[in-house]
């Protein structure tokens, strides 16, 4: 069994997410891929990020239709910090050692690998699917990881929850960026609007 992990902070989901998932499911002939939001990101700062049970609600709405996606909970329901190699643990503890991880990750993700937890016993437990990303280039990923990472031939795509956070906060439209459900989860919810504003920045929810 091939299994795909996405993790992200999916603060929102968006249509690049889904698209690369896409691709790479198809490229590697996954059996299935596994959005994992993240609880508290160790590597983000919190200013903008919505509740961990939003974001993962968003996540759900935005794969449901899709029966080769699927999302999973576990790192949101990790106390204190969490660690993609604690998740790749548990997920080959789930599909059993005989599953093929990969994980699939941006090239601004790939880079950064070597600050990550763990990293040389994540990258023997997992092999590692790369997505281009404007802005970010691989050959800075460190030489020692290479033979674990794979190329994913895709589109590039432009689009950052960052940009789309910031077009909610000036009312701009985020339509063919997200899914319509989790267009309408962010307004309903009042997401993104700013600073201090409703539940943006609440940790308390989470
Ligand atoms: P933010 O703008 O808030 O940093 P993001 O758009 O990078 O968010 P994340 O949830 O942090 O989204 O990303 C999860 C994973 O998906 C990361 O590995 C990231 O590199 C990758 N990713 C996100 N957007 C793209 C994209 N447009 N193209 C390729 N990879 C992407």
């Amino acid at each position: 069994m091939k299994v795909g992990l996405f993790g992200g902070t999916f603060n929102p989901i968006h249509y690049g997410h889904l698209a690369i998932a896409t691709f790479a499911r198809e490229a590697f002939e996954l059996n299935r891929v596994m959005f994992i939001p993240s609880g508290r990101p160790p590597h983000k700062t919190r200013e903008g990020m919505a509740p961990a049970h939003d974001r993962y609600q968003m996540t759900v709405l935005a794969t449901h239709g899709d029966s080769h996606f699927a999302v999973s909970p576990v790192e949101m329901e990790r106390r204190g910090k969490s660690y993609s190699v604690e998740t790749v643990e548990e997920m080959l503890g789930f599909f059993g050692e005989a599953a093929r991880l990969f994980f699939i990750v941006g090239t601004d993700a790939m880079v950064d690998i070597v600050n990550w937890e763990r990293a040389d016993e994540l990258v023997k437990l997992c092999e590692f699917i790369v997505a281009s990303r404007p802005g970010s280039d691989l050959r800075k990923v460190a030489q020692k990881y290479r033979r674990r990472i794979h190329v994913l031939k895709a589109p590039i795509f432009g689009m950052s929850s960052t940009d789309i956070r910031q077009r909610v906060r000036e009312g701009r439209s985020v339509h063919y960026l997200v899914p319509e459900l989790v267009e309408r989860y962010i307004a309903d919810h009042r997401l993104y609007l700013g600073r201090g504003s409703g539940r943006l920045a609440g940790e308390k929810t989470e």
